[in-house]
């Protein structure tokens, strides 16, 4: 005990470990000249200008790629994705979308944005949604579900996809933290109907803002090209020069600028060498990390499809886990907690259903009133009331891996020898 810094002892490091943001820490010259490249052709719009670049194109088509994917569309946010995407699918007033317990507030705040209700789903030991959830939540009204794979860890999407096939429910993937996770040999956003990505400055590649929705549906495709860029769909028809097809929307404007797209169609690029860092940053901790049965990790649903941007773990109590947390961070290796110990139903503004409408909507639009309530999602609650989360980066030298075992590995031996 004595030997911990939080009790005076000499920390592990002498000066603190920083977890750079992911793909902010691989910026380089090819950003910078992709960006050069729109500034002088004065032409940041990405469908028409002086002498247009078409990297915002340049970056979808990248994506096609590299996913394996029919259709990509770079959009504004990842928030925005998700708007796009239920609206391409048609989600809205009156209906219901599961979504995991255990998320961003982006996840539950587009479904309301949209019209429609979140209705919450437990986890399991992976900390992302227990396919299970859905039989036992669907009803008339559930037109979605939204399967989140938090941190890296990819869902498991076969179960998950077999189970909403049951209900009829359209399966959005939100892969915002999770860029180049995949599932049994394929990518998180590919194996549902629609996949929605963010590029947010948080997340695995970044342009500060940023995001892209994709799908193999084609139907969907053209409803997102439309919902994004105010009912058009400018490859095929030009500038309000729309036919009235069975596809025309009234649409809002998500679209990308040729900035963001200069941006991210360097940083794709950049992805398998990020992911692979991650990964071997992840695999030389744990590799150090000795059992302890006060600790528990959080399940890794496909090792190989794993990102490894962070080491998410369990305590064996609420206590435990917070001296623990503060105990790491005066080894001076950053160690926090995940969503503040909390599920997001736990959070106001959903708990209360505050929602921007004076009159209720859209949680008034059921016979039975939407309610959200402690112990609802009881795995969820009480994972998350024990986290210790370490956010990694890929460029950690082995000495920095070491640092964060060793900090690891001496807070536990110490708090929790009995
Ligand atoms: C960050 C995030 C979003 C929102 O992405 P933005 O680009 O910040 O709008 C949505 N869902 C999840 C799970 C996220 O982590």
């Amino acid at each position: 005990m004595k030997n911990l810094a939080i009790n005076g002892g000499t920390p592990v490091r002498n000066t603190s470990l920083q977890a750079e943001y992911l793909g902010a820490s691989l910026y380089g010259a090819e950003e910078m000249s992709a960006l050069e490249r729109v500034i002088k052709a004065k032409s940041p719009f990405r469908y028409y200008g002086l002498d247009c670049q078409k990297l915002v194109s340049k970056f979808e088509t990248k994506c096609k790629q590299k996913f394996g994917i029919q259709n990509a569309l770079g959009v504004s946010s990842g928030t925005a994705a998700l708007i796009v995407a239920l609206k391409a699918a048609g989600v809205g007033a009156g209906d219901k979308v599961i979504v995991p317990a255990v998320t961003f507030i982006a996840t539950a705040g587009t479904v309301v944005c949209a019209g429609a209700v979140p209705v919450f789903a437990d986890c399991d030991d992976s900390l992302n949604i227990n396919p299970d959830e859905i039989s036992r939540l669907a009803d008339k009204y559930t037109k979605a579900v939204i399967p989140v794979p938090l941190l890296g860890n990819s869902c498991r999407m076969d179960k998950i996809i077999s189970e909403a096939k049951k209900h009829k429910l359209v399966v959005i993937e939100d892969v915002a933290q999770s860029m180049g996770s995949k599932f049994n040999g394929k990518y998180s956003g590919t194996m549902g109907d629609i996949g929605c990505f963010s590029m947010q400055l948080n997340k695995v590649l970044t342009t500060g803002e940023g995001g892209m929705v994709c799908t193999n549906n084609e139907n969907y495709f053209e409803r997102a090209c439309r919902f994004h860029d105010q009912g058009m769909y400018r490859e095929k028809e030009g500038f309000l020069n729309t036919v009235n097809s069975e596809n025309l929307i009234i649409g809002q404007n998500y679209r990308m600028s040729e900035l963001t797209g200069a941006v991210a169609s360097e940083q794709i690029l950049k992805l398998d060498w990020l992911v692979e860092n991650c990964r071997r940053v992840f695999r030389s901790i744990m590799s150090k990390i000795q059992p302890n049965e006060h600790i528990q990790f959080r399940k890794i649903v496909d090792e190989e499809g794993f990102l490894g941007t962070s080491i998410l773990a369990f305590a064996s109590s609420t206590e435990l886990a917070a001296q623990i947390r503060v105990a790491i961070s005066k080894e001076n290796v950053p160690c926090g907690y995940l969503y503040n110990g909390k599920p997001l139903y736990l959070n106001p503004q959903i708990f209360y259903q505050r929602t921007a409408d004076v009159s209720g909507f859209p949680f008034n639009q059921f016979e039975e009133p939407v309610v959200y309530s402690e112990g609802m999602c009881p795995t969820a609650e009480d994972l998350m009331s024990r986290n210790i989360h370490i956010p990694l980066s890929p460029t950690f030298t082995e000495q920095d891996c070491d640092d964060v075992a060793n900090a690891f590995n001496k807070v536990v031996l110490a708090l929790c020898s009995k």
